[in-house]
């Protein structure tokens, strides 16, 4: 693939000045950043284009080779092969910083306090345990969060009542100073108001001129139907207040289902076990089964071993984001009575002794023929 034009990449003229080129590329970066333009492939690359073409028209020793011989008189000079963007190229990142760092706040998607006004609160995580009826069904609970809030006595702004923060002299109430490096004017945060734009000489009593305190709050959360541990519930604005009465940051409450006594959940499905007397597994017969809408009957047929599954469709858990219910698996095992009495112990004896071994048990009776191949292969 033919590489473009550096100044067709970036819409300008090929006597253009080192002012206009700045400015050019700032537009066309600004377009394609990927700030503004997440998950854009094309964007990026454009965005990409146009960083490589200002670094090397915006140095002159690097734009009088590439007028003379084009690309090739710049490609080996390396700087950029393929140094990807945001990787920490030196020269590139340089570029970023200096010409972004008025654009778009702090350089990057990292957060911290943008030029637009005062920084925005934490988010908050908070872990809900919920019974697994409650997941499942959905519910409402309140919550107590220990959280920062805007100071009511002054209204976030730190400054005692009657008076106001005063617009910082440093830097004229931008937050930001500008210094001249070489070509690049670089911006820096105010050390006089460390970036605020303002000072206040009169801290308000209640919340120390942080504009916010410490308070718990209590709030209530809506847990929709089918929620499982790991899901989050987002509570927007509910996180910490910004400090100098910027915005709060969300609160993120994360569920986690307490196990239970009876099911195991598996996702939409629910396990459980449900014991059966052999007389039952034997011969046949009805079983009541617990489900979280309460007792069902499940027909279990003759002959019934123990471990075997039976499904229960639509007994299980309608997913929280769609879709049809799950099923609930009750799993019979064949308990062996304990406590007989002599009476019982004689029938036992008499039942055992009318079992004909091969049909009645048979794969006892198996299991008693490879045994013995086992060890007549042994030859012991
Ligand atoms: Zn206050
Ligand atoms: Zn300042």
């Amino acid at each position: 693939m033919s590489k473009r034009d550096y100044y067709e990449i970036l819409g300008v003229e090929r006597d253009v000045s080192e002012k206009d080129l700045k400015k050019a590329y700032r537009r066309v970066a600004m377009k394609f950043h990927p700030d503004r333009n997440p998950d854009d492939k094309e964007a990026e690359e454009k965005f990409k284009e146009a960083s490589e073409a200002y670094e090397v028209l915006s140095d002159s020793q690097k734009r009088a080779a590439y007028d003379q011989y084009g690309h090739a008189g710049v490609d080996q000079q390396g700087g950029f092969g393929g140094g990807g963007f945001g990787g920490g190229s030196g020269s590139f990142s340089d570029i970023f910083g200096d010409v972004f760092g008025d654009i778009f706040g702090g350089g990057g998607a990292g957060g911290g306090r943008g030029r637009g006004g005062p920084a925005r609160g934490s988010d908050l995580r908070y872990t809900l345990e919920l019974d697994l009826e409650d997941a499942v069904k959905g519910t409402s609970v309140k919550i107590r969060v220990p959280t920062l809030v805007g100071c009511g006595t002054c209204d976030g702004s730190g400054a005692k009542a009657g008076t106001k923060p005063v617009s910082c002299t440093t830097c004229g109430g931008v937050g930001q100073v500008r210094m001249q490096q070489g070509f690049f004017s670089v911006q820096q945060t105010c050390p006089n108001c460390r970036g605020k734009g303002s000072i206040i000489s009169d801290p308000c009593g209640d919340c120390h001129g942080q504009g916010r305190i410490e308070e718990t709050k209590t709030l209530s959360v809506k847990v929709p139907a089918g929620v499982d541990t790991g899901d989050r519930i987002r509570l927007s604005g509910e996180g910490e207040a910004g400090a100098d009465g910027g915005p709060s940051g969300d609160l993120y409450v994360q569920v986690s289902v307490k196990d239970h006594e009876i099911f195991e959940r598996d996702g939409k499905n629910l396990y459980c076990e449900v014991p059966i007397s052999f007389v039952d597994a034997s011969l046949g017969g009805e079983l009541d089964v617990p489900t979280l809408d309460g007792r069902v009957k499940l027909k279990v047929p003759a002959e019934t071993q123990t471990g075997k599954m039976f499904r229960l469709r639509g007994k299980g858990v309608t997913p929280v984001r769609g879709g049809n219910a799950g099923d609930l698996m009750c799993r019979v095992t064949v308990e062996t009575p304990v406590n007989l009495s002599n009476k019982q112990k004689e029938l036992l004896k008499e039942f055992k002794a009318s079992m004909k071994g091969d049909k009645n048990s048979p794969k006892q009776s198996s299991w008693f023929e490879g045994m013995k191949n086992f060890f007549g292969d042994m030859k012991i």
